[in-house]
């Protein structure tokens, strides 16, 4: 029976057993940390061939290029290959860069703050400027445009992505709408893909701002944890048909494929929009770490290669995310207290809670010793107006620990619930 159907003593039943079973659950003197999408250490194991792929004596590209020197701004035709193929990307349109998408994101944006874009009326900096946020969306994202001076404004989201008509609307209206953070695949929180009708929508959208941006930041893009895989789409490609091939700036990473802030991330985008980010960059950089470049060429060997590694990690992290899912059905079915997503791909899980209820929710769950992501964080500055989601990244911990912090989350979610509702 669902919490709020309870009678007021029934509550207080329910809320004297939550109770209960938190201080059995604190008494385990637990300290796992639940917070950020970090891969585990069985899984950064797979990829310590890295460490000594290229050594002494061979440490020539594909193309005789000796990596240990400076140049090559573009990155190393042999991982442009690559990852264009996984991509879906031209790879003479995809740069290899250094170790973090993050990092080409403030580029870009930065670029296009100081010297506007290759189709704008000048740069971005000299006007108000607000970014589309979809929420529940990546703390970072928003913390990263907040940082370059940007209003960060909230859409909402279903499950083929931003809600059209809400983001139609205020992109028409407002020219200082200069962008859109967009992870298409497995978005981090909630594991939505975009669906094709959805992008095919946002890339011809009409703007009030000439050279609006979707920042489409593919980063778990390759991270199926099932079947069936949602698809690759040809972004780039789609924003040609439409009519606006400057629209997308495309990010990915090798940051959870390989080891995490050790890879090579990605940027693309139309040809006239890498000769504008090459030229910028340029000013900046002599090139990027040709050694660690090749040294993932050659782990990988070709696109196959990276996708039976996809698989190794999926084998490795799939039973975390089930998990997490068993043990929430087990503690929450039927009470009416949340809902949570179960994502075919990417690195979280989101727990809707009562509304109200998810800052309690946190602080409980931490002071039993789990460590949640602050409520909140999925929305931009830090505020959930309904109070009820909290993201859930099971991948660092073992099995056991997501096991048993996932047990106490249910516990938690209750508790704050019976709690609520008593109050209310
Ligand atoms: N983009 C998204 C959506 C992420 O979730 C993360 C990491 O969690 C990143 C980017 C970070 O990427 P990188 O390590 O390439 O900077």
């Amino acid at each position: 029976m669902a919490l709020a159907d309870l009678s007021r003593t029934e509550l207080e039943a329910e809320l004297a057993a939550a109770d209960e079973a938190y201080s059995a659950f604190a008494a385990r003197g637990l300290a796992l940390d639940i917070t950020r999408g970090k891969p585990g250490v069985d899984q950064l194991d797979l990829s310590d061939a890295l460490l000594t792929a290229v050594t002494g004596g061979d440490t020539r590209s594909r193309d005789g290029v000796d990596v240990r020197n400076y140049g090559g701004l573009e990155g190393l035709p042999e991982i442009r290959e690559i990852f264009g193929e996984l991509l879906r990307i031209p790879a003479e349109q995809l740069l290899a860069q250094g170790n973090s998408s993050l990092t080409l994101m403030h580029q870009a944006l930065s670029f296009a703050l100081l010297h506007g874009t290759v189709d704008g009326d000048g740069p971005w900096a000299g006007g108000p400027r607000r970014m589309l946020c979809p929420v529940p969306g990546y703390d970072r994202h928003f913390a990263l445009a907040e940082a370059l001076g940007f209003e960060l404004v909230s859409v909402p989201t279903d499950e083929e992505g931003p809600v059209l008509s809400a983001v139609e609307e205020l992109v028409a209206a407002d020219p200082s709408i200069k962008g859109m953070w967009l992870v298409p695949m497995y978005s981090n929180p909630t594991g939505v893909s975009l669906s094709e009708e959805r992008a095919r929508a946002v890339l011809a959208m009409e703007t009030a701002a000439p050279d609006f941006r979707l920042l489409w930041d593919n980063a778990y893009g390759i991270h199926h944890l099932r079947s069936p895989e949602a698809p690759m789409l040809d972004v780039l490609g789609m924003a040609q048909d439409a009519g606006r091939p400057h629209r997308v700036w495309v990010f990915a990473s090798t940051s959870k494929i390989t080891h995490a802030g050790a890879g090579v991330a990605f940027f693309a985008g139309s040809p006239d929009t890498i000769a504008w980010f090459t030229e910028h960059l340029g000013a900046g950089s002599i090139g990027p770490d040709k050694i660690n470049q090749l040294r993932h060429a050659r782990f990988f060997g070709d696109a196959d290669g990276v996708r039976r590694h996809m698989a190794r990690h999926a084998e490795l992290i799939r039973p975390k995310f089930e998990i997490v899912t068993e043990k929430l059905e087990a503690g929450l079915a039927g009470a009416g207290a949340a809902t949570w997503t179960d994502p075919d791909g990417g690195y979280f899980i989101t727990l809707t809670v009562m509304p109200g209820t998810a800052d309690r929710v946190v602080k409980l769950a931490g002071e039993a010793g789990v460590k949640l992501t602050p409520a909140g964080s999925t929305h931009p500055y830090g505020l959930d107006p309904d109070d009820a989601v909290i993201r859930i990244a099971p991948t660092m911990p073992t099995l056991d620990e997501v096991a048993a912090a996932a047990e106490g989350l249910a516990v938690c979610v209750r508790r704050a619930a019976c709690e609520k509702l008593l109050a209310d």
